[in-house]
């Protein structure tokens, strides 16, 4: 795992390779690099485990611990990993440097969205291309943290854990709320902070919303909710207005909006 104690990795072009940072990543966001689908599996029923390679991954650095990437599905020309049109946005679950191999868990929510029709098909060999996110999640600075997140953000509430165990920052303060569907789409995990997984109940983030709405927050708690479109926002709206939180250490995106397309 690229965490945070490791040093950065050189900037720039190396012979026969790209090398780059995460800065110089987002100083180009429409560049798009070739990866090609190195292993596949299922860690859960309704999560595929997508395993991909290029050499550009051994020097890449991590812009932060819920890093997101375009995943450019593969276009008309298969022997052309840059020919996609079509992009989605996942979560780096891991990433080992040594392979020059990231692990993306995709949900698996049938064919209607491309995203999900891929990764139930894709196999080894599969070539296509990624390009440049960022980060949102900020470490606690000693404040009280809460996590909200949904089967989408699993990964990315994973991947922030992986951070904070590597580097050694306390988590004792750390609360989460992990709303899904089912067991199907959760991946079993080593959490270390508290996670309280929650049924669904009606509209997705709903039952995340109303543990929020339960909890004796004092506003100097810190916050990150990602998720379905209404977790994220919702959640955002009762932070700042009734829980009375600072701005700047709530931190949200919608990952998902139901009924609608992600592009
Ligand atoms: C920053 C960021 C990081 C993300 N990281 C991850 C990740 O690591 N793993 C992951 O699985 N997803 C992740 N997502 C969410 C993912 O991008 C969306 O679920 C996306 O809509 C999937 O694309 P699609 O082509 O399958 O469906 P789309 O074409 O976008 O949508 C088609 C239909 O499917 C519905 N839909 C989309 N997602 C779901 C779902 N999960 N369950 C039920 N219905 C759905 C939509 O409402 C729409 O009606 C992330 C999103 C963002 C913005």
């Amino acid at each position: 795992m690229n965490g945070p104690a490791q040093r950065p990795r050189p900037v720039g072009r190396g012979i026969g390779q790209v090398t780059y940072s995460s800065a110089v990543r987002r100083a180009n966001p429409h560049q798009q690099w070739p990866v090609t689908v190195a292993a596949v599996c299922r860690p859960a029923a309704r999560v595929a485990r997508v395993t991909l390679a290029a050499d550009h991954l051994r020097t890449m650095t991590r812009a932060g611990a819920d890093e997101y990437f375009g995943l450019v599905l593969p276009g008309p020309d298969s022997a052309d990993p840059l020919s996609g049109q079509v992009v989605r946005w996942y979560t780096y679950r891991a990433h080992r440097p040594d392979a020059g191999e990231v692990d993306v868990d995709m949900v698996l929510h049938g064919d209607e969205g491309p995203g999900s029709a891929w990764a139930a098909r894709t196999q080894p060999g599969d070539r296509l291309a990624i390009k440049a996110g960022r980060s949102i999640y900020t470490p606690p600075a000693g404040e009280p943290q809460v996590l909200l997140a949904d089967e989408t953000s699993a990964p990315a509430l994973a991947a922030i854990g992986d951070w904070l165990r590597a580097g050694d920052y306390p988590t004792d303060r750390i609360t989460a709320y992990l709303e899904a569907p089912d067991r199907d789409c959760l991946v079993e995990e080593a959490w270390p902070f508290p996670v309280t997984v929650l049924g669904r109940e009606g509209h997705p983030g709903e039952a995340v919303l109303r543990k929020l709405r339960e909890l004796p927050l004092t506003g100097a708690e810190s916050a990150w909710a990602c998720g379905e479109s209404r977790l994220a926002t919702q959640a955002r709206r009762y932070l700042l207005g009734p829980a009375n939180l600072d701005r700047r250490k709530v931190a949200f995106s919608g990952y998902w909006k139901v009924g609608q397309a992600k592009t």
